[in-house]
């Protein structure tokens, strides 16, 4: 007598099925995923059951899953404990497409006590078995006391058979006979790397060929108090295959507006930094402790790839693949909670511990400035992270301690770049700063020009370079009268002819004889610098304008010499304006320069003879 009934499955499914198989998943391996979800699932819902005091049969099986294979049969299986299936459900939850036992499950507890924390919620996972399957058979035995077992079996195509089961223990075993083509799933190593790589944070222990694979913990669904430094240490150098201990960690779990637990850590050392490639974002993103997508791009700002770890939503849906992943309107919503809560997190720790943050920010600051530059959303909360030395400072500080520092009568943020502190203090743009009393934040990396330029204001103050301030000193009693300087600047003009612009006295200089200064008012010295390099080898088109300082001697020497020794004369003011071009980091011409230098220093010395 057989007992065998044959099924045909529901009239979409063929359809459907061909869907699932052939293009739902970017990856074939994704099925043992699915598959271990399932039974992730089936005994999380039994370990409910079981607290919520409901009579299950074989009470005292212990909670697991268990991975087979067999390289010389082709088989792959898969056995949980977990509450099993009824001849009913089986048809009901495996004979259905799109039918979800699980939603199913949720809706019933719905009123009962809290969520078990369940994975599959659209009831196509079983099928993605078919991509690899040539037959799919399900043994399984419900908790219920008086139910018997069941087998289904099916190729996945336009029918399947149940038949009863004997002696089965509860739970389901799922056995898949693989298609000569996907051989592979039956290899060990392969399928514990697959494991490892989805599966690895399942609440239950999974073991493969009798040998547990899981190994370390979801510690982000534990809550913060019960977890000790070592635990996070421990998880990070797992996951971000790292043997050092990381510098900072973030756990951050919220409920609304979304479902979140993210555990995200920053390493001691940017390897971007050492002149590694860029960095790969390693943050990767899991539902419910399953991997939905790892090194998951779109999840943080790009500028954000120096963090490690993982972000948990249970918002999201288990079976998406990658590619309808990346736009997707729930990825952007996570990316903002996350991005905005981790750069109140560092402004927090740079608070609570500036040395510590100073670190970091040396490390990691070039991805934050990255961020000021690239990152429209981000700026204003990037822009008080930053960290520069300062005149006063060399320690450095944020843009909040300098403003917190200002004289009430200044108005604007100013700042030099050059290549150290040397340099900037002695600029020729920072005496005038420097004799008034403002503070003067120094540069020393070229990108903050573009940091800058993006940021153009702090706290409704403006970012002014110290080349563009516009300050005057108090007058002192001027050594070269109005008349004398404009007949000074007259005659500079005159011996430097096209390559200068327009030459004037200047209302800001102390130590300094000339500075130069940009003719074209939205220009920088170093965003010239950079324009510069781009023009290589042709003729600069630029000028600068020279601004002269009345009461240094070399000028008040230079306006009596200029009547009597016409000559050295010129040749002093185009010196001067060389000079200044070298204190401003924009000189080119060295031979010529070499050449006047020598002639000067000839005269000198025929002249002391
Ligand atoms: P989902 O997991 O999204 O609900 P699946 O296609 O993966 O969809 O599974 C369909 C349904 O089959 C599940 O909801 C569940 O009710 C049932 N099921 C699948 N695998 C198992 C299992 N190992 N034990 C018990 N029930 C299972
Ligand atoms: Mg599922």
């Amino acid at each position: 007598m057989s007992t065998t009934e044959k099924h045909t499955f529901q009239a979409e499914i063929a359809q459907l099925l061909d869907i699932v198989i052939h293009s739902l998943y970017t990856d074939k391996e994704i099925f043992i995923r699915e598959l271990i979800s399932n039974a992730a699932d089936a005994t999380e819902k039994l370990r409910f059951l079981q607290s919520s005091g409901t009579e299950v049969y074989q009470s005292d099986r212990p909670l697991k899953i268990s991975v087979n294979t067999d390289d010389t049969a082709h088989t792959i299986s898969f056995t949980d404990s977990g509450l099993g299936m009824t001849r009913d459900e089986l048809i009901e939850n495996l004979g259905t497409i799109a039918h979800s036992g699980s939603k199913a499950f949720l809706q019933q507890i719905k009123e009962n006590a809290g969520n078990p924390g369940i994975i599959g919620q659209f009831g196509v996972g079983f099928y993605s078995a078919f991509m690899v399957a040539t037959k799919v058979t399900v043994y399984t035995r419900s908790y219920q006391p008086d139910d018997t077992g069941w087998i289904w079996s099916s190729d996945g195509v336009s029918s399947y058979e149940i038949e009863p089961g004997q002696d089965l223990d509860r739970g389901t075993k799922i056995v898949i006979n693989l298609k000569e083509s996907d051989r592979e799933f039956a290899r060990a190593h392969r399928v514990e790397s697959i494991i490892q790589k989805y599966s690895n944070f399942v609440g239950f222990p999974i073991e493969l060929n009798g040998t547990a694979v899981n190994t370390i913990s979801a510690i982000w669904t534990r809550s913060k108090s019960d977890l000790t430094d070592t635990d996070y240490d421990e998880f990070y150098k797992f996951i971000g295959h790292d043997i050092d201990a990381p510098l900072y960690r973030f756990h951050f779990t919220a409920d609304a507006p979304l479902a979140i637990n993210a555990l995200l850590f920053v390493p001691k050392n940017s390897l971007e930094k050492l002149g590694m490639p860029k960095t790969e974002s390693e943050v990767h993103l899991y539902c419910r402790r399953i991997l939905i997508q790892s090194k998951s791009k779109g999840l943080l700002p790009e500028w954000l790839r120096f963090l490690k770890g993982i972000v948990d939503s249970e918002d999201l849906p288990l079976n998406i693949s990658r590619e309808t992943m990346q736009d997707s309107a729930l990825m952007q919503k996570l990316n903002k909670v996350l991005s905005g809560r981790f750069l109140k997190f560092l402004e927090d720790e740079a608070k609570s511990d500036a040395d510590k943050y100073a670190g970091f920010f040396k490390e990691f600051g070039h991805f934050l400035k990255e961020g000021v530059v690239s990152d429209f959303t981000h700026r204003e909360a990037l822009a008080k992270l930053l960290r520069y030395e300062t005149s006063v400072s060399e320690s450095p500080a944020g843009f909040a301690d300098y403003v917190s520092r200002m004289p009430e009568e200044q108005k604007d943020i100013y700042f030099i770049s050059g290549p150290n502190r040397e340099a900037c203090l002695a600029s020729p743009y920072y005496e005038g700063l420097k004799a008034k009393g403002y503070e003067v934040v120094f540069q020393y990396d070229p990108w903050d020009e573009f940091v800058m330029d993006h940021l153009r204001e702090f706290d409704g103050k403006k970012l002014v370079p110290a080349e563009k301030a516009e300050i005057t000193l108090d007058a002192a009693e001027q050594k070269l009268d109005e008349t004398a300087a404009r007949l000074l600047c007259n005659f500079i003009k005159e011996s430097l002819g096209d390559k200068i612009g327009d030459v004037r006295v200047s209302a800001r200089l102390v130590d300094s004889p000339a500075v130069v200064v940009e003719s074209d008012k939205n220009m920088t010295s170093s965003m010239r610098r950079i324009l510069k390099n781009l023009n290589r080898g042709s003729e600069n088109p630029f000028k600068h304008d020279l601004e002269i300082n009345p009461n240094h001697p070399m000028m008040v020497g230079l306006e009596s010499a200029r009547k009597d020794r016409p000559e050295v004369s010129k040749q002093i003011a185009e010196q001067v304006y060389d000079n200044a071009l070298i204190s401003a980091g924009l000189f080119e011409d060295p031979q010529a320069m070499l050449k006047r230098i020598n002639s000067l220093l000839e005269q000198l010395v025929t002249k002391a003879n």
